[in-house]
């Protein structure tokens, strides 16, 4: 009885697993054609400077599936990145913020996450360079977040990739620090225009003294290495006054704002509009 027992356990454990790889070939199935059936979409999130002044929009990209409905960029990008239509996604978000910021009423930065892949292409100044010649968006408008994991991977080739994308005159900065390798020492040897605290430190401010001793140890790094810091996952005025009273740049959070969709935002002076065409 039991060997039969086990055997019924077994063919259960594989046919859960096979309906696993199944949803999963699925998604990456849909993933590939997403894209070209314009499924994706950006919502922008606002960043604002200590004195409460908008500065930038950072691109968040969505996938409203036909049958699943809205899936967040945490579900699908680690797919895509494992199927390989992550290059054509990362094309698709690029092109797209940047054509959505040249037509924003007010000069913002808009920042786009790049992920570790596109960060790896060997031609990644080229498809920049094109994005911003065919949209029109000044350089000094782009700013483009990688994260840590992708410097240390191989340090003279993230130096040279740097150097090129900075050669362009658009941003860099390193987002959700902290989260991974976090060797202080090699920030020095690349050209950061940010540095982003992940929310996680940001959520536990207030609530443990570490973690006030961690946003003020990387404050105090970054300032000392002349790179503005700002601090994402902001959701509660407490953090916030406490990342005002540390001396952190820039804000991003729920309690600022969330991420929408800008073209169908209501026109107010608080937020770029689209110029009529
Ligand atoms: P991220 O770049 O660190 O983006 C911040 C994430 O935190 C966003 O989640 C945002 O909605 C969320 N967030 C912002 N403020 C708050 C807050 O106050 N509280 C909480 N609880 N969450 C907040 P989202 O949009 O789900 O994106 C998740 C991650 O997916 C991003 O993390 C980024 O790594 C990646 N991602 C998003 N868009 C793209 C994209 O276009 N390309 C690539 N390669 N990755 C992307
Ligand atoms: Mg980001
Ligand atoms: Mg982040
Ligand atoms: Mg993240």
């Amino acid at each position: 009885r039991a060997k039969h027992e086990g055997r019924g356990a077994i063919r259960l454990f594989t046919s859960a697993m096979d309906q696993q790889l199944r949803d999963r070939r699925a998604l990456e199935h849909d993933l590939r054609v997403a894209v070209e059936r314009g499924e994706l979409y950006l919502e922008y999130q606002p960043q604002q400077d200590r004195h409460g002044i908008l500065k930038a929009y950072e691109a968040l990209v969505r996938w409203r599936h036909p049958v699943r409905g809205i899936i967040a960029p945490g579900e699908f990008i680690p797919v895509a990145e494992k199927s390989g239509s992550i290059a054509q996604i990362d094309d698709w978000v690029l092109m797209e913020a940047c054509m959505e910021a040249a037509s924003w009423h007010q000069p913002l930065r808009v920042a786009v996450n790049v992920s570790a892949a596109q960060f790896r292409r060997e031609n990644l100044d080229a498809h920049v360079r094109k994005a911003l010649r065919e949209s029109g968006l000044p350089a000094s408008r782009l700013e483009l977040e990688i994260t840590e994991g992708v410097l240390i991977e191989d340090i003279a080739r993230a130096k040279r990739t740097m150097q090129s994308l900075k050669a362009l005159g658009i941003h860099i900065a390193l987002d959700d620090f902290g989260t991974g390798y976090s060797s202080l020492s090699y920030l020095e040897a690349f050209p950061l225009d940010r540095i982003k605290i992940d929310r996680s430190f940001v959520a536990a401010l207030g609530e443990s003294e570490r973690s006030l001793a961690i946003v003020r140890a990387v404050i105090g790094l970054a300032h000392g290495l002349g790179v503005p810091v700002l601090a994402e996952g902001i959701e509660t005025d407490a953090q916030m006054s406490l990342l005002l009273q540390e001396g952190c740049d820039e804000m991003q959070g729920y309690l600022i704002g969330r991420p929408r969709s800008l073209e169908s935002a209501p026109q107010s002076n608080r937020v770029p509009i689209r110029a009529a065409s």
